[in-house]
C-alpha cells in the first residue's frame, strides 16, 4: 500500500465518520423535533431550523415557552353539552285489565233434594231424607 492509497483510506474513513456523526447529531434530532413539534400543533418542518448553528437551542426554548396550538384546541373546545332527558308523551290511561275470575268450582252444600227439598251436603248420591237419587252436579 503506497502512501497515496493510505491517505485515501484515511480520508475515506474520515468522510465516513463525518457522515455517521452528521446522521447522529443532525438527522436523528430532526426526526425527534419533527415529531414533537407536530404534536404541539406547530408546523413540523420547523424542526429543520436546527440545521443552523445554535438554532436548535433557540427552537428548544421556543418550544418550551410558546403556546402550543394543540393545547389551545383542547382548552377552547366547547364543553360537551349534556343531553337533556328525553321527554316522552304521557302514557295513555288504559283501563285496569279485568282480574281473571276464579274458576267456578261446584260448591257442595248448596243443593237441595229435588224430591223432598231438604238441603244436601253435595257429596251423597242418595238423599238421606227420602232416598231419592241425587242428580250429581245439579
Ligand atoms: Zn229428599
Amino acid at each position: 500500500m503506497n502512501p497515496d492509497e493510505l491517505g485515501a483510506l484515511i480520508a475515506g474513513s474520515g468522510l465516513l465518520f463525518g457522515l455517521v456523526m452528521t446522521l447522529v447529531s443532525v438527522v436523528i434530532p430532526i426526526v425527534a423535533y419533527w415529531k414533537i413539534i407536530g404534536k404541539t400543533g406547530h408546523p413540523a418542518p420547523l424542526a429543520l431550523v436546527i440545521l443552523f448553528p445554535l438554532a436548535g437551542l433557540v427552537l428548544l426554548y421556543w418550544l418550551a415557552f410558546s403556546e402550543w396550538p394543540a393545547l389551545n384546541r383542547g382548552r377552547l373546545a366547547p364543553a360537551p353539552v349534556p343531553m337533556p332527558p328525553p321527554v316522552y308523551p304521557p302514557a295513555p290511561a288504559y283501563p285496569e285489565p279485568p282480574v281473571a275470575a276464579a274458576p267456578q268450582t261446584p260448591q257442595p252444600g248448596f243443593r237441595f233434594c229435588t224430591g223432598c227439598g231438604v238441603s244436601l251436603e253435595g257429596i251423597e248420591r242418595f238423599c238421606a231424607n227420602c232416598g231419592k237419587p241425587v242428580n250429581p252436579g245439579g
